[in-house]
């Protein structure tokens, strides 16, 4: 999975915007074996101090494939501000060469 697009976030503190680059992120994937096979949760978490007054910002934007490769659920949380456009998380589609040879 991976965030579709930069995003803007907003400092609660005083306002100022900021562009998050999505390729900054770190990005953590899990997975839970579940009835039709892995669930797989993908966290994507960034700390970034406002560069007006410093204020911490952190967030998390975390989706869910489950079956693999069907995006099941998307969630965010964010502290210390608060995302401007909502940033939204898909499946690598350009990876799906492996499962096409399947057939
Ligand atoms: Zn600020």
């Amino acid at each position: 999975m991976k965030i579709m697009d930069n995003f803007i976030i907003k400092c609660n503190n005083c306002n100022n915007q900021m562009e998050i680059d999505k390729e900054d992120l770190e990005h953590i994937s899990s997975s839970n074996e579940r009835n039709m096979g892995p669930e797989i949760q993908h966290d994507f978490t960034g700390i970034y101090n406002c560069d007006k007054c410093s204020n911490e910002i952190s967030f998390t934007i975390s989706g869910w494939e489950y079956p693999s490769r069907i995006n099941n659920y998307e969630d965010s949380t964010i502290d210390g501000g608060e995302f401007v456009d909502v940033p939204s998380v898909d499946i690598n589609h350009e990876n799906n060469e492996f499962n096409d040879n399947l057939f």
